[in-house]
């Protein structure tokens, strides 16, 4: 989806937090989560470093804004949802979806301890632990417990690890109709060829690329969706550190 220039523009001028342009309109209740979450972020900051981008559009923006752009076409539904956030750091995306999509179950899997505690405390001051489980682990052990494998309508991941890494984490924990958004920043040519050879091995279905101009001059960015053709075979995940050393390229 391309941004349009003129509707950055009339946002910008009227709101900090662009919402028109993602389609979807926080609801009051929802707009205290993402002002308490920033907070929350400040706070645990000063006690684990989690991320740089907790000031002005840094976090409306860079934050909430690119964790939700790409999620347009969950906004409408109320089916319940199992998302799971791979690598979530200091809980972007998924926290950011678990305030968004008030439908959805969220897990989040990150194998730093120190910040999956932060998160935690962040999830339970915000209301959302009902809704969301935490899992200090490599995602590689992720995809292979029967808890999560086959398990999830949603697998994101922002930020993580090369495409075709991303892609193993996330591929097998997917449901056969369920979808993998990799976020990323630039995307050329050459990085759809080697996630295509990937996606094949993992017997996935690439979609076409989709790009995003961040507003308030935050840059470009791309998510790219997977969806199985079939089961992922049980060899993927391969062993802790294996996707990173020897991609599926
Ligand atoms: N997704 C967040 C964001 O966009 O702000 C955090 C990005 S941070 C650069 C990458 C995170 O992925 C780190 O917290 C790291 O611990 C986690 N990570 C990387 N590889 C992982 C793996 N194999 N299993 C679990 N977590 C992983």
């Amino acid at each position: 989806m391309a941004c349009d220039p003129k509707k950055v523009a009339r946002c910008l001028l009227t709101t900090s937090a662009p919402w028109e342009l993602l389609g979807w309109q926080p609801t009051a209740a929802q707009v205290e989560q993402f002002n308490e979450l920033q907070h929350l972020l400040r706070l645990w900051n000063s006690r684990v470093n989690l991320t740089r981008l907790v000031e002005g559009d840094d976090y409306w923006i860079s934050q909430i804004f690119d964790s939700l752009w790409p999620l347009q076409r969950w906004h409408g539904s109320s089916d319940p949802l199992q998302v799971i956030d791979v690598g979530t750091g200091g809980g972007f995306p998924g926290l950011a979806i678990a305030i968004a999509l008030p439908q959805a179950q969220v897990t989040l899997v990150d194998s730093v301890g120190r910040k999956l505690q932060a998160v935690e405390a962040m999830a339970l001051e915000l209301g959302l632990q009902p809704r969301v489980q935490l899992r200090c682990e490599r995602a590689e052990k992720t995809g292979r417990d029967p808890a999560c494998r086959g398990r999830f309508d949603l697998a994101v991941a922002r930020a993580v690890a090369a495409a075709p890494v991303v892609a193993e984490y996330l591929v097998p924990l997917l449901k056969s109709n369920g979808t993998a958004l990799l976020y990323r920043g630039q995307w050329q040519q050459e990085d759809s060829r080697q996630l295509q050879r990937a996606a094949a091995l993992l017997n996935a279905t690439m979609a076409a690329p989709q790009g995003m101009t961040l507003p308030a001059e935050r840059g470009q960015r791309h998510v790219i969706a997977l969806t199985p053709s079939g089961p992922c075979p049980r060899t993927y995940p391969r062993a802790v550190g294996v996707p990173g050393k020897q991609p599926l390229v």
